[in-house]
């Protein structure tokens, strides 16, 4: 598939301050494509240059090939939906779909068939006179998107589109989304602060610290893989430790924590390292003898976490302070695990995360 979209040494400052630094990246036909950042990172930012709200204060744009600098929002092959949506009240659902429509001249005729076939896309083939002001929040959602793709762009921008709506809904949207994505094959440039919502509906994730990608990537790589330690504890639940290491000749280092904790690792790069991650889920309770590659521990299971889909455990890690969250398998051996319990553990390897910063 061909890139439709380049971001090439894109830069944008405030006064002296500096939101995106020297950013490239390209979007290929047909993603969907998350950026995914805590709030402030400048993911609007960086929509808003796509879009063509704001110039970039030095880099360039590129849609289809076609450099954008100097083209106005209206002119470019993009539309945006805002957490806001921004439907009109006034109007009932057939009107705001009608608007961009109307303002580009199309015929009468032209525009009862288009609304209606994108209706039928989202989901209220029916709604047409409904107003807006009477629909539920998932429903507002979907008249707001409508709105955007009735005039076909190349690339449709989501600005956090999901915010606010509640939990239940999100959840709900969430798969939606990525079906009606999937349907329509047009390019979702889509930002989020929410890792859940980036990791299931996008088959690319750039994540965003500080004006830059840390990481851009499929979803299970970003998951399994992190490549900075700010991936590491931003994506999924993950364990984090402050460390020392020790190199002890062949490939292998002794971690040390800051509350005391000792363990050994096999590594190719046996240098320094600063933060140790292990995943809650990647904690093996009581290990086979024969298992190889792994550092045993003990822990003491100190409370229990359930919440329906999912049992954890919080527990001290040998005899000392450092707490370690990890996933009881969904495996009859582990329901009489109580408070108090001192249980075998280990983590492979691979499985034990260093970064040096
Ligand atoms: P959120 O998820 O909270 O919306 P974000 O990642 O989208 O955050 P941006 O809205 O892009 O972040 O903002 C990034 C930084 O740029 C913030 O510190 C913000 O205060 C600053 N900023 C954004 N727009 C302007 C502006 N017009 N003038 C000055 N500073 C701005």
């Amino acid at each position: 598939m061909d890139n439709i979209l380049e971001v090439s040494h894109i830069s944008k400052s405030f006064k002296d301050h500096t939101i995106i630094k020297d950013l490239n990246f390209t979007v290929k036909e047909g993603d969907f494509f998350s950026i995914l950042g805590p709030s402030g990172c400048g993911k609007t930012t960086l929509l808003r240059m796509i879009a063509g709200f704001l110039e970039p204060t030095s880099g360039k744009v590129f849609i289809r090939g076609e450099d954008m600098a100097g083209i106005p929002p209206n002119k470019r092959p993009v539309n945006i939906v805002f957490q806001s949506l921004a439907l009109f009240p006034m109007m009932n659902v057939k009107e705001n779909i009608a608007f961009g429509l109307r303002r580009r001249k199309f015929k009468k005729q032209e525009i009862n068939d288009k609304v209606s076939s994108m209706l039928e896309r989202v989901g209220l083939a029916g709604y047409e006179k409904k107003s807006v002001t009477q629909l539920s929040g998932g429903q507002r959602q979907r008249v707001a998107i409508a709105r955007s793709l009735v005039l076909e762009p190349s690339i449709l921008l989501l600005d956090e589109p999901l915010g606010a709506l509640d939990r239940k809904l999100r959840e709900h949207m969430k798969i939606e989304l990525k079906l009606l994505q999937a349907e329509i094959g047009t390019t979702f440039i889509y930002i989020t602060h929410d890792q859940s919502e980036a990791l299931v509906m996008s088959n690319q994730v750039a994540v965003m610290n500080n004006g830059n990608f840390d990481q851009l990537d499929i979803p299970k790589n970003l998951y399994k893989f992190p490549s900075t330690s700010f991936v590491a504890g931003f994506v999924g639940e993950t364990n984090k430790f402050s460390i020392t290491t020790e190199a002890i000749g062949g490939n292998e280092i002794i971690i040390k924590t800051k509350n005391g904790w000792r363990l050994n690792k096999q590594c190719n790069n046996a240098e320094s390292y600063k933060y140790l991650f292990i995943r809650p889920e990647s904690v093996i309770l009581k290990p086979e003898k024969r298992l190889q590659d792994i550092s045993r521990f003990t822990i003491r299971v100190k409370t229990i976490l359930f919440d329906g889909s999912d049992t954890k455990i919080s527990a001290l890690v040998e005899d000392t302070e450092e707490i370690m969250l990890i996933s009881l398998p969904q495996n009859a051996q582990f329901e009489d695990v109580v408070v108090g319990d001192e249980i075998e553990a280990a983590v492979h390897h691979d499985d034990l995360k260093c970064y040096k910063e």
